[in-house]
């Protein structure tokens, strides 16, 4: 096996424990890092080494990955005192797999280029599941090279590559992914509603239209979940009230007006308000279910 570069790994959630195994098992050296050591003790038992802060994660690496929750967690690992811009040996590169935003990802390139570092914003689409089977869609912005050197670890753990542009372009094509995802979510939800409501047995309707013009990956992959009364994450409410946020940000910074996007939110916001934030997005059906999405939508 050729020699391959270290990499440190921070934040290993949901996504990125998945993530990171992979590139364990495809033989990268891989040191990490995340808030609660505990999520990384499966990593660590399969021969990951520990860091005691992103910081010192990166200091050890060639390349640094990172699958925070929030831009402000973001902004904490790469631009805090002692953290990863500052402390990545000259020539190494950081790649930032979270949602989070476009200005963010920018600030990020320019920091790091001042230390002769090089960056990719590369957040991903494809779930929970995606993530366990290697199968990301993975959207990059950043220079060409970086990239180019990115490509063998993104092999490692996912099958679509899309280089969209300079600093921020990934964030943004995840962006325009998570605006129809919001779409793709309420049609799901008010399909299944309304087969309820007409007495049709849900797994036949969903089954059906499996096969039909409705179906989308969201209708696959939450579908079932729905009707097994699975609601956990996945992929969190809190996070996609997150992303919405940011796309509706970005939308009116571009002097765009989207109804639909504006709606999503709002619903998914109720639900997290009520006590839905650590559920998985397909639970935007239990709102539906109480009638809580019915009026005060503006
Ligand atoms: P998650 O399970 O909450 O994972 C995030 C991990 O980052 C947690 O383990 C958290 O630590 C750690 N973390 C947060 N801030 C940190 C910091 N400052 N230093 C070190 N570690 C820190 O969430 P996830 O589902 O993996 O999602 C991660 C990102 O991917 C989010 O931006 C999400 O929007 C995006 N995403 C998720 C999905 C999905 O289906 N799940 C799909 C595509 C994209 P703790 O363990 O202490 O909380």
């Amino acid at each position: 096996m050729a020699e391959r570069p270290r990499v440190a790994f921070v934040g290993t959630g949901v996504m990125g424990a998945a993530m990171a195994g992979h590139l364990l098992a495809a033989g990268y050296p891989l040191v990490v890092f995340n808030r609660t050591r505990e999520k990384a003790e499966a990593l660590l038992a399969h021969g990951a080494q520990w860091a005691e802060s992103p910081g010192e994660a990166a200091s050890r690496a060639e390349v640094t990955i990172t699958m925070v929750g929030y831009p402000a967690d973001v902004e904490e690992v790469y631009l805090g005192v002692g953290g990863i811009v500052e402390r990545a040996p000259e020539g190494a590169l950081l790649i930032d797999m979270t949602t989070s935003t476009p200005t963010l990802a920018v600030r990020i390139a320019e920091a790091a280029s001042a230390r002769g570092l090089l960056t990719l914003d590369a957040p991903v689409s494809g779930g929970d599941v995606g993530a366990r089977n290697a199968t990301l869609t993975i959207m990059a912005g950043g220079a060409g090279a970086a990239f180019e050197r990115a490509m063998p670890l993104f092999e490692a753990m996912g099958n679509t590559f899309t280089h969209a542009g300079g600093p921020g372009a990934g964030q943004h094509t995840k962006m325009a992914n998570q605006i129809g995802i919001a779409g793709a979510m309420l049609g799901l939800i008010e399909a299944l509603q309304y087969a309820k409501a007409a007495g049709l047995d849900l797994e036949r309707t969903h089954a059906a239209l499996s096969g039909g013009g409705a179906n989308s990956w969201s209708w696959g992959a939450y579908g079932p979940r729905i009707l097994s009364a699975d609601f956990a994450p996945g992929f969190f409410v809190k996070h996609f009230v997150k992303d919405l946020r940011i796309a509706l940000d970005e939308s009116r910074a571009l002097g765009l007006d989207l109804p639909g996007l504006t709606l999503a939110e709002e619903l998914y916001a109720r639900l997290q308000e009520a006590d839905g934030a650590e559920l998985g997005t397909q639970a935007l059906w239990l709102l539906y279910e109480r009638g809580e999405q019915a009026g005060g939508v503006s």
